[in-house]
């Protein structure tokens, strides 16, 4: 094969254009506008449960302005799950705050319930105070056991910040991730469910909380005809261009998602046979994954090679695969953080691989694919 199979690659609608070529026509080349105004309905319309939405300018913003309105500050501690992306838990130590690092557990890959109740009762025996906030991730695409985590939340009366980033259209017993916490986070950055080039949303509980989140994106001014400033605020706001291609990807966002669950059975069915090798999927029917991306663990006693080895022969092959994120509780940066753990996400770390589940992703690609990967066992 000559052309090369990307894990995701962004695919547009065709609509884009138009709405940009509306926000220039109107000259709405803005960090606000009726782009930003439509594709944010178009969002709450989404997720439903009476939600607010704000665009932002990333995901990453999107948490911070969360974990800003949860009241994080210096010296307070967020419980975070430790098998993520770096941008989950990098804005807890924006705020001066100390990420403390909760393991996964092995049917969802995320937070551990019985480890974030462990944590709470050790970070209040130890420091005699309560985490200021939980941060769990519905990690590519797989919801946490959300239900778990917001009654432990709710009994010791610690808010939720659901990073739903990987998450856009996952449903946990038919409720949208990323409505289920005080705030929801969505990313759109340029290998997500859907883009805007780069930008995120907070789903926010109500109105006043989406005009907060207003506030802290376009610098905390405060209404005066002067430019007044009582709080530090940020330029976070998502502009109406990049809202434009949002509009564009709102038409194609089921289609996306459909798509990314038909790759995955097809993974499925193709791996049934294949000794070793285990897709992740679906551990009950509560839960209803988009399956951004399809991930794989590789049992080297029963496949006779490992992760690396397939990773660097797939991308001599032209198909991209990449590592499972390396658990923040082993990152150097985040190195003398308190942590919880069990082994899972280090495990899962060092035997998983992310295979192409995007909207170019053909039928036929996932027959190579899996083909070229049934060849790299050796047994
Ligand atoms: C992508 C991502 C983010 C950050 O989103 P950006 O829009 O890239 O800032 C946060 N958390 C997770 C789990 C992500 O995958």
């Amino acid at each position: 094969m000559d052309k090369r199979i990307y894990l995701c690659l962004a695919h547009m609608s065709g609509k884009e254009q138009d709405f940009i070529k509306e926000a220039f026509d109107t000259n709405w080349v803005v960090p606000l506008g009726p782009n930003v105004n439509a594709f944010e309905e178009e969002l709450k319309h989404f997720v439903g449960q009476d939600k607010e939405v704000v665009a932002l300018s990333a995901g990453t913003a999107a948490i911070h302005l969360g974990l800003i309105q949860l009241g994080v500050g210096t010296g307070d501690e967020v419980i975070c799950q430790s098998f993520t992306f770096c941008a989950s838990a990098n804005p807890v130590a924006y705020q001066g705050a100390t990420p403390v690092f909760i393991d996964s557990e092995e049917d969802t890959w995320n937070m551990d319930p019985a480890l974030l109740e462990e944590a709470i009762k050790d970070r209040i025996a130890k420091t005699g105070k309560k985490p200021k906030a939980i941060l769990p991730v519905h990690l590519y695409g797989m919801p946490a056991r959300i239900d778990e985590i917001c009654a432990i939340a709710s009994k010791y009366d610690i808010p939720v910040l659901e990073d739903a980033a990987e998450a856009l259209g996952s449903e946990f017993k038919g409720q949208k991730c990323g409505t289920f916490g005080t705030f929801g986070v969505l990313s759109f950055n340029g290998n997500k469910m859907i883009t805007t080039s780069g930008g995120g949303a907070l789903i926010v509980p109500d109105e006043a909380s989406k005009k907060q989140t207003m506030f802290y994106a376009t610098q905390a001014r405060e209404p005066y005809p002067h430019y007044q400033h009582e709080k530090i605020g940020y330029n976070y706001r998502m502009s109406n261009i990049c809202a434009g291609i949002g509009r564009g990807q709102m038409t194609v966002l089921d289609e996306h998602i459909a798509h990314h669950r038909h790759v995955h059975e097809l993974y499925a069915k193709a791996f049934e046979d294949v000794d070793g090798i285990a897709l992740k999927s679906n551990p009950d029917d509560r839960f209803n994954a988009n399956y951004w991306l399809s991930t794989i663990l590789i049992d080297p006693d029963k496949t006779g090679t490992n992760y690396d080895e397939i990773r660097l022969k797939l991308d001599a092959q032209g198909i991209e695969t990449r590592p499972l994120w390396k658990p923040m509780h082993l990152q150097p940066v985040y190195a003398n953080n308190p942590r919880y753990v069990n082994g899972v996400s280090e495990r899962l770390f060092n035997m998983g691989l992310c295979i192409p589940a995007g909207p170019w992703v053909t039928d036929e690609d996932v027959a190579y694919i899996v083909e070229r990967i049934k060849r790299c066992c050796k047994k």
